[in-house]
């Protein structure tokens, strides 16, 4: 997955202050705040094991793309944010 560096101004410092995980589907959703500009954003994270199982079996491959598209929804949002501010 992609660094977890701020969406807003890039600091690579930041602090999980909320941690949901969706165990069902092999993901976490974490909400991080930087220590820098002090922003919040979500992350959806999985674990390097997932990430295998979801190599080797198809279903779960296309689980995975919901899952990163999700994500670079999440993270354009964030930008066009940033753009906006
Ligand atoms: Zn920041």
């Amino acid at each position: 997955m992609e660094s977890m560096k701020c969406p807003y101004c890039g600091e690579n410092g930041n602090r999980v202050v909320d941690s949901r995980s969706h165990s069902d589907d092999g993901y976490f959703k974490r909400r991080r705040e930087c220590i820098r500009c002090q922003k919040r954003w979500n992350t959806i994270e999985i674990s390097e094991s997932e990430y295998k199982k979801f190599q080797k079996n198809q279903a779960l491959e296309e689980k995975y793309k919901k899952i990163s598209i999700m994500y670079a929804k999440l993270l354009k949002k964030y930008k066009e944010q940033r753009e906006e501010a």
